[in-house]
């Protein structure tokens, strides 16, 4: 892409705007800024990028501004139906995220991972095996470092290993990865892409530019990612935790890439079926890439998983609090009950995507739940998802706190009070992280609470025996 002598509009200024912005700038394009909104960190990233040359935009300028220039830069996080892509549609201008302008950046080969779960936890596992092999790996795109920002750090010789959602696949043209990784495809974000169909064809845009000489790594127990097999020009890897497929499968306790063991399964530090599904996925990317089984073995032992990710945050009165606030779907909420050992309270509730919860209810009546404490703005769908399927051990509660509070006095000694919420955080949080920053500080709280009313009781205790 031509950068110098070209004017981008970048809107949404978050983090990948910033880097767009500062990759442009520092390629002489003329850059203009803009979002919708006007806060303090908006304004501190505009100071910033204005330092570098960058102008900024106000809404009342946007038209000017439109015809003024030739790429819009759109951020993920606003749709291509918003009022803005639709203009620079109109006027016959290109529309690109920061992800098209990194890929068509990179230099070093790529291997990307889309899916509805488990992306950042396959990026992040790929990541550790290409470093224990001594590869300059970085794990880049929706995972949280900007593609843009790493272009000169990996040079030639690394590896990008990109997280790719499908909100970034519906501006991203150029992609052309050495390895393509689908992990799964579930309800998700129908809020965003209306209908599965589309969203089923925006994820398969992952291998739409792959040739002969590159590889599609497939989930081949997912009846979606199985088709994609012939959407493909790419050469076909499986994984498949259930048959013994050419590419990674599971046999006799072992993670094992075509006839050769890999990894014990016992040795991974990550639970669940589908860690061990994303383990295969990066087992076929990391052989293709022609790392060895050792490399891999001991790289997977030390991987203990991602933040808010099925994470055990701690105990209090034989309570187990397990933090999985990244389970924004119902999937993912599927695959922590089923992970989960023993009995546990479980914590639903936030911002609705749209889903049917009812396949929720399924689960949880075959599993270890005993409880489930409903709270946010879905609340009352989710509590009739439980109904409808005659599951009435619940508690309908909010705010937040409160629900957690409820969850850690409705859970005995031995069981697990789970957040795996099957719902976006937007409804009372700015992200899944701030939700899971929360239930990690309310646990501090109830901890602290707990240890007065310990010192009270002892209080008590010692005025009766005087
Ligand atoms: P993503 O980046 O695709 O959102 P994450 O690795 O952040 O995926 O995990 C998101 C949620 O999905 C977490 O709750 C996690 O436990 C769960 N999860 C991880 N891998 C999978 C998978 N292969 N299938 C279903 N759920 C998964």
């Amino acid at each position: 892409m031509l950068f110098e002598r070209q004017n981008f509009l970048v809107a949404g200024l978050s983090r990948s705007g910033i880097a767009a912005a500062e990759f442009l700038s520092a390629r002489g394009a003329g850059v203009f800024l803009y979002d919708d909104v006007d806060d303090e960190t908006v304004r501190a990233a505009q100071a910033k990028l204005e330092a570098l040359g960058c102008r900024s935009v106000k809404k009342s300028e946007l038209d000017e501004k439109i015809e003024a220039c030739d790429v819009l830069v759109l951020s993920p996080g606003i749709p291509v139906d918003h009022p803005l892509p639709i203009a620079f549609k109109r006027a016959g201008k290109r529309i690109v995220g920061e992800a098209e302008l990194g890929v068509s950046a990179l230099r070093c080969p790529v291997v990307a991972v889309t899916g509805t779960n488990g992306k950042t936890t396959t990026v992040s596992m790929l990541e550790a095996v290409f470093k224990a092999a001594g590869k300059n790996a970085v794990a880049c795109g929706n995972v949280g470092k900007p593609i843009t920002s790493c272009v000169e750090e990996l040079g030639e010789d690394g590896v990008a290993v990109a997280e790719i959602s499908s909100f970034q696949l519906e501006t991203l043209y150029s992609l052309k990865p050495h390895v393509a990784v689908v992990l799964n495809i579930t309800e998700d974000h129908l809020n965003r892409h209306y209908t599965l169909e589309n969203y089923i064809y925006l994820k398969s845009r992952i291998l739409k530019n792959s040739a002969e000489s590159e590889y599609a790594v497939l989930n081949y127990d997912d009846p979606i990612v199985r088709g994609f097999a012939e959407k493909t020009r790419a050469k076909v890897v499986w994984f498949s935790a259930k048959e013994r497929v050419a590419g990674g499968y599971l046999s006799d306790g072992w993670l094992c890439y075509r006839e050769e063991r890999v990894c014990r399964e016992d040795d991974l530090a990550v639970g669940g079926v589908h860690n061990r599904m994303n383990a295969l996925a990066a087992i076929c990317a990391a052989k293709l890439f022609g790392v060895s089984n050792e490399e891999i073995a001991s790289a997977l032992k030390n991987f203990r998983g991602v933040k808010h990710r099925l994470q055990a945050v701690g105990t209090l009165n034989g309570v187990n609090f397990i933090d999985d606030s990244k389970a924004t779907n119902v999937d993912s909420a599927v695959q922590a009950i089923s992970s989960v050992k023993g009995e546990c309270v479980i914590l639903l509730g936030g911002k609705d995507k749209g889903y049917a919860y009812e396949p929720l209810f399924d689960e949880i009546k075959n599993s270890g739940v005993v409880h489930a404490v409903i709270y946010g703005e879905n609340a009352f769908r989710i509590l009739s998802a439980a109904l409808k399927r005659g599951f009435t051990a619940v508690s309908l509660c909010r705010p937040f706190d409160m629900a957690v509070r409820v969850a850690y006095l409705t859970a005995k000694s031995g069981q697990s009070v789970l957040l795996s919420p099957a719902s976006a955080s937007f409804d009372a949080f700015k992200s899944y992280e701030e939700r899971g920053d929360r239930f990690v500080e309310l646990i501090e709280v109830l901890r602290k609470e707990y240890a007065a009313q310990q010192e009270r009781a002892e209080g008590f205790l010692e005025e009766e025996t005087e």
